[in-house]
């Protein structure tokens, strides 16, 4: 019997690849551009972000004090500008499209959904009201849609930061920072707003190890130091070192600065300025103490630091407690990804399991055909920006592998208007890219007549209403 079907190579003129990326941050952008850089293979890529908004954690992480490093979205635009690409905002994966729909649609998916929750610390107290996580507050001073209602109790003198990346560095730096040098920044009004009227003196940033383990880069310590009336305080006996650490200094550039600048302060005192943030090295929650509901301190235990198996110096508590009394503690020990409807998932490492990105069902130890991972949600939450180019470029190449010697055919839904005329069938009111580009005119606008480098939009519906679109 012959088949009537005429099928074509896929990456063809007659049948390009056709690729859905779900999530429209750096990662996404970053696996968007090694795609259509390939000059041997035809591919047309559509990019959902269940946001109105594209950039993911540069628009709603990056601090908006640090405007060198969004500047990474003139790169995106320009991605963005390929006639290959399109961008479908506000259309979430397991809402407005499931994977069936995706799959009936293109030939390759790629999950670039990131780590949208927070790791817990595990201690009693930690859902106390004043217990907050780092990315509830960090979407919040950033006009995240879903964090503008979120409250923060800045009345008190005292607030303490747990863990010691470059979160918790984020984190410390806006609640010790003059919000005079916020005002001209994308900074949410209402944040800014608050962190006027902030009584906060006092941050208190607990490393669970010591200096040669901190995870903060030497950048972003040496610029809180660097704030206006502010000092760190380190304590002296907290920079000395075991014999191990020390060996590692050898071999670890960041370690080595980071620990040659906190001895330097330590060493400084406690200085004059009225802002302090205290660095306690080797300490560790161990109970979030409430009254009435509200945090009111917290008790900490000294950790001593013990070589594990794999040759890593792991922290132990040595017995030694005492209380912290505080208003607000914030916890930035980590991001943790959450699971996609019907894709694998790794509950503990809060991924979704693959090889070089290749997704990979956990039971049957099997790769998953046409599914593809990149960025956080791939390799859990580390590493800066730019770390996400040579991961998502090693996706693609295994999505190009993939494909070698593969025909298809086409059929109606690999029309590029098919996905549009589903998503209306679905009354999703999804935002486009040039959608994006004129709410980016208005917030800059906008911004330029506050003397701010852009007011953002954080409302969905004020966003649709700027735009005459009506919500879905
Ligand atoms: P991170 O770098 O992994 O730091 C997490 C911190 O939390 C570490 O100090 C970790 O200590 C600590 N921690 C984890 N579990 C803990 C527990 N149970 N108790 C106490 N402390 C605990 O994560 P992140 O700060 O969320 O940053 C994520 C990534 O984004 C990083 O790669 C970071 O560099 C990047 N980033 C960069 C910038 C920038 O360039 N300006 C800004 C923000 C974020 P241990 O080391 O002991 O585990």
């Amino acid at each position: 019997m012959t088949n009537l079907v005429t099928e074509y190579p896929l990456g063809s003129e007659k049948r390009p690849l056709r690729v859905a990326v779900v999530g429209a941050g750096p990662s996404g952008f970053y696996a968007v551009d090694a795609l259509l850089r390939r000059k041997d293979v035809l591919i047309e890529v559509d990019t959902f972000d269940r946001l109105p908004v594209p950039y993911g954690l540069v628009r709603f992480g990056v601090a908006p004090d640090h405007q060198n490093i969004k500047a990474i979205i003139k790169g995106y635009e320009k991605i963005a500008t390929n006639p290959r690409f399109r961008f479908f905002g506000n259309v979430q994966f397991g809402r407005d499209i499931n994977l069936e729909d995706l799959q009936a649609h293109y030939d390759q998916i790629i999950y670039a959904v990131g780590a949208e929750t927070d790791r817990k610390l595990n201690v009693p107290g930690e859902m106390l009201s004043g217990s907050y996580t780092a990315t509830e507050f960090v979407a919040w001073y950033n006009g995240h849609p879903d964090y503008v209602d979120a409250q923060f109790d800045l009345s008190h003198e005292r607030a303490l930061v747990v863990g010691m990346g470059n979160v918790a560095m984020d984190v410390t730096r806006m609640l010790a920072k003059s919000p005079d040098e916020l005002a001209g920044t994308d900074i949410a009004d209402y944040a800014l707003e608050s962190l006027r009227a902030s009584k906060i003196r006092e941050i208190v940033i607990l490393g669970r190890r010591g200096a040669a383990q901190a995870a903060f880069t030497p950048k972003e310590i040496k610029e809180i130091g660097a704030l206006e009336g502010v000092d760190i305080v380190v304590d002296p006996a907290d920079v000395v070192l075991d014999e191990e650490s020390k060996k590692s200094l050898e071999t670890d550039k960041q370690a080595r600065a980071n620990v040659q600048y906190l001895t330097e302060k330590s060493q400084e005192g406690s200085g004059a300025s009225t802002k302090k943030v205290h660095l306690r090295l080797l300490r560790s929650p161990v109970k979030i103490v409430g009254e009435n509901g509200h945090v009111v301190g917290a008790t900490i235990e000294r950790n001593v630091l013990v070589k594990s198996e794999s040759g890593e110096m792991r922290p132990r508590g040595s017995g030694e407690f005492e209380t912290i009394p505080c208003g607000a503690i914030f916890r930035s020990v980590g991001y943790h990804g959450i699971p996609l409807q019907g894709v694998p998932f790794d509950r503990d490492a809060g991924v979704i399991p693959n090889e070089r990105g290749r997704v990979v069902n956990p039971d049957s130890g099997k790769v998953v055909r046409g599914q593809y991972v990149v960025g956080w949600i791939k390799r859990g939450p580390t590493g800066l920006l730019g770390t996400n180019k040579g991961d998502s470029g090693e996706t693609v190449d295994a999505m190009l592998e993939d494909i070698q010697g593969e025909t298809a055919p086409m059929h109606e839904e690999q029309e590029p208007e098919a996905i549009e005329s589903f998503l209306k069938s679905k009354e999703a009111s999804y935002l486009t890219f040039s959608d994006w580009k004129e709410l980016d005119f208005l917030e800059v606008e906008k911004g330029a007549e506050l003397g701010k480098i852009r007011q953002k939009f954080v409302h969905l519906s004020d966003m649709l209403e700027a735009l005459n679109k009506e919500s879905g």
